[in-house]
Parts: structure tokens; C-alpha cells; sequence
């Protein structure tokens, strides 16, 4: 650690020389019950007075269970502590090939180790150190069967498969969190944006300061009529406790302008919470859409040629036609792609070879 302040342990800030320790499952037997209090929100400018102090830094080695060989795997967790105040959790890396997010937050470490704040700021750079290591997606089949896919296990399960026990055993952290930031990271063919639930102002709140251009919202009912999805949005939402997802392209590589969003948005979002004492820059209007129009998938196995003339950011009409999915070997045509509904593409197909039932395009409707 960089700051004299800093300091690697257990449980919260500890005075004098650093020390290196490690957190552990608890020991609540399969089968208990676990009982998630809902976070109420709570507004900093209402409830608490604040107090912004110097900050102190402590990482934490937060064990999250064990892989067949019997070894442990664990998360760094860092914690920025200041005065009284809101509590703000952010996590990123949920996918392994998902890099501005673990990068955005070095840059944010850079500038809170000398702030002064009022409340807590939680971070977990890496989320999914399998997937990472493994510069895959997901997490790969060998490590979990039942759920390769983190981001559908929230809240998690102490006593499920290797993710859910992951997801289990960080909830404990998100549960008590006062607001919540998931970093994401498309395609070079996904608009950059956050998400959030429609008709949540807190959530709404935290994603107009985030500041991205566009803003995709969707409903409960899209999430499996009560968050069921098992996304961390849709857990986190369903907990009571206002949270975005940002979407901060690209993948796979470190592109400075997503970093810049990404740790501006985080900075910007904290003035908003009053965590941070400044007032919030304010940012250009959001361009809203509705995420619940039907996505573009294949119909047939094949080459998918995109229209040329079509990209991001572009308004389509229902039933306009977007490409067309080939027989590569006898040339046949397969499908003529077309449109589900009028609205903004966000996201385009950027592997050719696609199978059917393959997503092709995602639209989003103006709202
Ligand atoms: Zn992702």
C-alpha cells in the first residue's frame, strides 16, 4: 500500500504496521436460514451529519470457499473509510474479459487514498478471479456446472454451487451497502451505458450521475417478475437498495475513454451520495431507453453479414431489415434478419459465425 494509512487486515481500519489476515465462511450449517434485511436507503443530506475526514485505507483477503483441490479462493476487498455517512459498494470483473472496470477502480483508489469523505466506499476489483485468470467470460464448466455464469446467482447460496457460494458469501457486504455499482464492460458493438430499474429515482439518481449517454431501464417483470433473474442488479434491487450497472465498452483490452467514464462516473456518483463533499458535475441529458424489447436472434445456424450501413446508436424501424444469416459452404441464404420492434440498436452481433437462438441485436425502445 502506498498511504501510511493503509493497512491489510481483518475487520475495518487497525492502527499501527500493517498486518496481513484473512477472512473466513462462517460456519452457519447448510439448511440455516439466512434472513437478508432489506438496506433502506438512507439520504445522506437528511439522516447523517456529515463528517468528512481523512480517509483510511484497509484491503482485506475475504475468503469466498473452495475449489475441488482444497484450495481457497479469495477476493481483495478494499475499504475507504471516513466520517459518518452512506455506504457505496462497487464491484467489478463479475466477467473475466470485462477489464475497464478493475481499471477504472486502480484510477478511483488513486483519488480517494487522499480524500476526505463521509462514509464507507467498498470495492471489489475482481469479483471473478476464475474467469479472470482464465481470460474467459465465464467462469469455466469445471469450477461450477450448474451456474458458469456469475451474474446469475445473486443473492447467492451458502449451501449451492461453488458461484452461489461466491455471491453468498460478498452479499454480506452488498446487504448492508446504501447504494451499489456493478462494472460491466461490452462489446466494441454495445453502446456504452448504465441500467437501472425503471421507477426507482434513488437508482435513477445514481445513473444520471454516472453521466453515460444513454440510460436502459427495465422493469421487475423483465428481471423474472421479482428479480429472479438472478442478476446482481436485479438481487441488489429486489434488497431494496438502489444500484446500476454500467456497461463501459470494450472487452478484452484496456480502452482509456471507458477508464475515464468509468472512474469520473464512480467520482461523480460518491458527490451524489455526499460521500464525497464536492457538489456533482452535472452531466448532459440522458438519452433513456426501455430494455424490454424482444432482442434479435438467430433463427438459423450460419454467417451472419451485417448490414453495412448499420451501427450503434442508429434508430431501426420494426421489421427493418439488419442482415441476413448465410450457408457459408453452398451459399444459401438462411434468414433475412430483421428487426423485432422501432427503437435504438445497443448492441450488434460481433462474432459472424452464430448458431440459432444466437442474440444478433439488442433494441431498446425510446422512452
Ligand atoms: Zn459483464
Amino acid at each position: 500500500m502506498t498511504s501510511t494509512r493503509c493497512v491489510h487486515t481483518i475487520d475495518g481500519p487497525v492502527s499501527g504496521s500493517a498486518s496481513v489476515s484473512k477472512e473466513y465462511h462462517s460456519t452457519a450449517p447448510c439448511g440455516t436460514a439466512v434472513l437478508l434485511l432489506p438496506a433502506f436507503f438512507i439520504c445522506a443530506t437528511l439522516d447523517i451529519d456529515m463528517d468528512y475526514t481523512a480517509v483510511t485505507h484497509t484491503t482485506t483477503d475475504r475468503r469466498l470457499g473452495r475449489l475441488p483441490s482444497g484450495r481457497d479462493v479469495s477476493v481483495t476487498v478494499h475499504r475507504y473509510v471516513g466520517g459518518p455517512g452512506p455506504t457505496v459498494y462497487i464491484q467489478a470483473a463479475q466477467h473475466g474479459i470485462e477489464l475497464n472496470g478493475p481499471a477504472a477502480l486502480r484510477r478511483l483508489h488513486d483519488r480517494l487514498t487522499d480524500a476526505a469523505i463521509a462514509g464507507t466506499v467498498l470495492v471489489v476489483p475482481v469479483v471473478n478471479q476464475l474467469a479472470f485468470d482464465h481470460r474467459s467470460y465465464m467462469t469455466p464448466g469445471e469450477y461450477d456446472v450448474m451456474n458458469p455464469n456469475l451474474n446469475r446467482v445473486w443473492p447467492g447460496d451458502e449451501c449451492g454451487s461453488l458461484q452461489k457460494q461466491f455471491a453468498a458469501r460478498l452479499w454480506e457486504l452488498v446487504q448492508d451497502a446504501d447504494a451499489a455499482v456493478d462494472l460491466h464492460t461490452g462489446t466494441a458493438d454495445m453502446l456504452e451505458h448504465v441500467r437501472c430499474r425503471a421507477g426507482d429515482p434513488a437508482a435513477e439518481r445514481l445513473a444520471e450521475a454516472f453521466g453515460t449517454s444513454y440510460r436502459l431501464t427495465d422493469r421487475p417483470e423483465d428481471n423474472g417478475g421479482d428479480g429472479s433473474s438472478g442478476t446482481f442488479r436485479a438481487a441488489t434491487a429486489e434488497a431494496g437498495i438502489p444500484v446500476i450497472t454500467a456497461e463501459l465498452s470494450n472487452s478484452r483490452r484496456i480502452a482509456q475513454d471507458a477508464v475515464a467514464a468509468g472512474v469520473d462516473g464512480i467520482q461523480n456518483l460518491l458527490r451524489a451520495r455526499a460521500v464525497l463533499p464536492s457538489e456533482p458535475e452535472p452531466q448532459a441529458a440522458q438519452t433513456v431507453l426501455r430494455n424490454d424489447a424482444e432482442p434479435v436472434t438467430a433463427s438459423e445456424s450460419g454467417l451472419f453479414e451485417c448490414r453495412p450501413d448499420i451501427a450503434v446508436g442508429d434508430t431501426v424501424d420494426a421489421g427493418e431489415r439488419l442482415g441476413t444469416v448465410y450457408e457459408p459452404a453452398s451459399f444459401e441464404k438462411q434468414e433475412v434478419v430483421t428487426a423485432t420492434e422501432r427503437g435504438v440498436i445497443f448492441s450488434l452481433a460481433r462474432e459472424s459465425v452464430v448458431v440459432k437462438g444466437e442474440r444478433l441485436a439488442g433494441i431498446a425502445i425510446p422512452r
